[in-house]
């Protein structure tokens, strides 16, 4: 029996017409084979994960080198269910790399509360689907509360005391990311277990109420639980002499004009216009069939990515010839160390959308091509030994999707 082994680009125009989320039945014939070299697997195999790492199988010509992981799927990440909702996260234990941001992807049924808590880190949230009341109140007695839904951004500063409620019709899912990638959603300071472990007396003195009042209170930490749906925001508020916080917590990312280019659009909340965001900045990234995010990379920080929907594939060069290349599709986790250039391909059939996140209060990316654009041309030519003529057609305006 004989197989006619696809060439990748064949492969990969046959994964593009499938689309992203169709189950395959092809994974026989994908081989580590290129050409003349490789071989067949004979031994124990994954087709199903091999499928999804085309990229990992057969490495583009150019990979070389030692590259460390640099990407792990939420679908890999336990699952912690509770009454009402669910939470599963991406830190540094699950990909070593990412030092500077951790992501936990949660659940919340309608009425279902994360309940109220605070940590040491930011807090930077992106709705994916559905609606959230949140509440917040700052160390100046500032309270927040607002309503979010599907392609909002909210942003709790660190130590500030927050609660997110899923509301109808089915509540809402979210990614939540923390500049920090030892944060765990596990290690949290939440409301039930500081009353659990703190004296009845001094509780009871500290809020001026009678030990009795607090007979009924949770033996330990509740994390996530159902409730009944608040009343409509206006009914929910609760007055404020001092005011609200002075800075909003809410950004409605998806409604503002995205950054066009032939072929994709970005969307930046940074603190030039999410004032409050001092910790994370962020680009919400689409990039239709065929095109790909230009090659660039980050002067200020690592990236943390999270895929949103359709098929991707990034290489990402390290210097000292080392490069790699890692596929992604929704719910997947990729990294970017700072400063290596990398750039990421629209494999599939639909939109490749995805979210780049950074410890920094800025977003920043060098354009390689805007870099060769503004270079003085017999410079570059004498490196590359490219024309003159080839090199006037390079974009001097820096174009995020080509
Ligand atoms: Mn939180
Ligand atoms: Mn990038």
């Amino acid at each position: 029996m004989s197989f006619n082994f696809p060439s990748r680009r064949s492969v990969l125009t046959g994964t593009a017409a499938m689309g992203a989320g169709t189950v395959m039945h092809m994974a026989s014939a994908e081989e580590p084979v290129i050409g003349q070299k490789g071989a067949t697997i004979i031994g124990p195999r994954n087709p199903e994960r091999e499928h999804q790492n085309p990229d990992i199988l057969r490495p583009p010509a150019t990979d070389h080198g030692t590259v460390p992981n640099l990407r792990f799927s939420f679908s890999d990440a336990h699952m912690k269910i509770r009454d009402g909702g669910w939470s599963r996260e991406v830190t540094q234990r699950e990909l070593p790399i990412s030092t500077t941001m951790a992501g936990v992807n949660m659940r919340l049924k309608s009425g279902a509360v994360r309940e109220l808590h605070w940590h040491k880190q930011a807090e930077w949230a992106f709705m994916l689907a559905g609606r959230a009341r949140i509440t917040a109140v700052d160390n100046d007695g500032h309270n927040f509360i607002a309503d979010v839904g599907e392609g909002d951004l909210w942003y709790f500063p660190a130590g500030i005391p927050h609660s997110i409620q899923g509301l109808r019709n089915d509540g809402c899912e979210f990614l939540l990311a923390f500049p920090d990638g030892e944060f765990s959603e596990d290690s949290t300071f939440a409301i039930t277990d500081l009353f659990a472990h703190t004296d009845r007396e001094a509780l009871s003195k500290n809020l001026g109420f009678t030990e009795r009042d607090l007979d009924r209170i949770p033996e330990k930490e509740l994390f996530i639980f159902q409730s009944e749906v608040p009343p409509p925001l206006e009914h929910n508020a609760v007055a404020d002499e001092r005011g609200p916080v002075p800075e909003t917590m809410v950004f409605r990312l998806m409604e503002q004009p995205p950054d066009n280019s032939p072929g994709g659009r970005v969307r930046i909340a940074d603190t030039r216009n999410f004032l409050i965001s001092t910790d994370v900045a962020a680009a919400h990234v689409e990039i239709d069939p065929g095109h790909m995010r230009e090659i660039h990379w980050h002067p200020n920080a690592d990236e943390w990515q999270y895929y949103i929907s359709g098929a991707a594939r990034m290489t990402v060069f390290a210097a000292e010839g080392n490069a790699r290349t890692f596929d992604y599709r929704a719910g997947d986790v990729g990294y970017v160390p700072m400063s290596m250039s990398h750039f990421i391909e629209n494999i599939g059939s639909e939109p490749v959308r995805f979210l780049e996140l950074f410890k920094a209060s800025r977003f920043t990316d060098v354009s390689l091509a805007q870099w060769m654009a503004l270079t003085p041309p017999d410079l570059i030519a004498a490196h590359l030994k490219i024309e003159r003529d080839v090199l006037d057609k390079l974009r001097k305006e820096k174009q995020p999707v080509v």
